[in-house]
């Protein structure tokens, strides 16, 4: 076995039963570089690779970190879904790309099935599959997730929600920046202006610094398209 991984026991709350899932040591998670929309690259193993376990006794996927957040009405959902057609994959070993992708694919398909999951839990899994499509360098897929989670973002926005572990300021600059990369530049910049003029913007210098040049690279895009900008 890779010497960055170990492994863990999980309980699953879908079928109570245990299987084992990998995880990546945090002495191995050094980081490379970041992507403006928070994809984080790092030397050696990727934590990304291992953030969905899947269950290999039922199927049941979901984020490792809330894998357990889930009530008895949707493992009921979720086990007859699976009951007599999971073929009884093994997730827990070191895992391709291709392994992980489909891992998360399980993941949304779970969280499709189940109704107390959140637009915060679904933006998680797909800006994560969104970031492996972008490694693996699949443009078309990646665009389709990162769609999906902007408009998960904005329901959660909408209803002043933000996502776990981000504040407002963070959530409209993501907005911005994933409608940049989605080619909507109108959109970035009524975000990005907002990132700029938002209440918090002096305590998040960081982000506003962001917001500012991801602004002005959508001013060159536009008029480099010959728009008026
Ligand atoms: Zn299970």
């Amino acid at each position: 076995m890779n010497a960055s991984l170990y492994r863990v026991e999980v309980d699953c709350p879908v079928c109570r039963e245990t299987f084992s899932t990998s995880r990546v040591r945090s002495k191995f998670c050094v980081v490379e570089s970041r992507d403006t929309d928070f994809c984080v690259y790092y030397k050696g193993c990727n934590p990304i690779f291992y953030e969905a376990a899947v269950c290999s006794k039922c199927g049941y996927a979901a984020l490792y970190d809330r894998f357990t957040e889930i009530g008895p009405e949707d493992a009921g959902r979720v086990y007859s879904r699976f009951a007599g057609k999971w073929n009884g994959r093994d997730f827990g070993s070191e895992r391709s790309i291709e392994d992980a992708l489909d891992a998360y694919k399980l993941a949304l398909y779970c969280s499709q099935l189940r109704k107390d999951v959140t637009a915060d839990i679904f933006t998680s899994i797909c800006m994560r599959m969104a970031w492996l499509y972008r490694i693996k360098g699949d443009t078309e897929e990646e665009r389709r997730f990162l769609a999906h989670a902007l408009e998960q973002y904005m329901v959660l926005y909408d209803r002043g929600d933000t996502p776990e572990k981000m504040d407002e300021i963070t959530l409209i600059y993501l907005m911005g920046e994933l409608n940049r990369r989605l080619g909507n530049a109108d959109d970035a910049v009524i975000w990005f202006s907002r990132v700029v003029s938002h209440s918090m913007a002096g305590q998040k210098p960081l982000i506003v610094r962001m917001a500012r040049e991801q602004w002005s690279m959508v001013r060159n895009t536009i008029k480099e398209s010959g728009q008026d900008g």
